[in-house]
């Protein structure tokens, strides 16, 4: 089975563009200051419209993640064990990630620092990270 593409619209064109051009873009309301992901027509703190895209340090800590050892989707068998991971950006804004160096999941902590290491797979340009200290 092939890798499903992401679904580009009008609201997540930059983030993907971003992303393609070597950069991590989030979006941050003008109103209240709040930054976040992924792509949304309005503030989810405040419900402004008044929004625009920054581009992120790429660097960021991780909140949470789970390792899956069953592919759930036909696509990810070829993968497993996968990372899913929570990553707060150090300027506020959350996305679920891979981490490339993660070693099954092992050396994964709460609070570890990781940076950005765009993938492309299959045409798609993809925000991964890695652990900036691995222990
Ligand atoms: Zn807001």
């Amino acid at each position: 089975m092939s890798f499903p593409v992401p679904e580009i619209t009008d609201v997540n064109r930059p983030y993907w563009d971003g992303l393609a051009a070597g950069e991590l873009r989030y979006q941050h309301c003008k109103c209240c200051g709040n930054n976040w992901l992924p792509a949304r027509e309005h503030c989810p703190q405040c419900l402004s419209a008044d929004r625009e895209w920054r581009p992120s340090s790429g660097k960021g800590t991780i909140l949470s993640w789970v390792v899956y050892r069953h592919a759930y989707a036909p696509h990810l068998a070829d993968r497993l064990p996968y990372d899913v991971t929570a990553v707060e950006l150090d300027e506020g804004a959350r996305l679920l990630t891979n981490i490339v160096n993660g070693d099954e999941g092992r050396k994964l902590s709460v609070g570890a620092r990781v940076e950005l290491c765009i993938e492309n797979e299959e045409g798609v340009s993809l925000p991964r990270f890695k652990l900036t200290d691995p222990k």
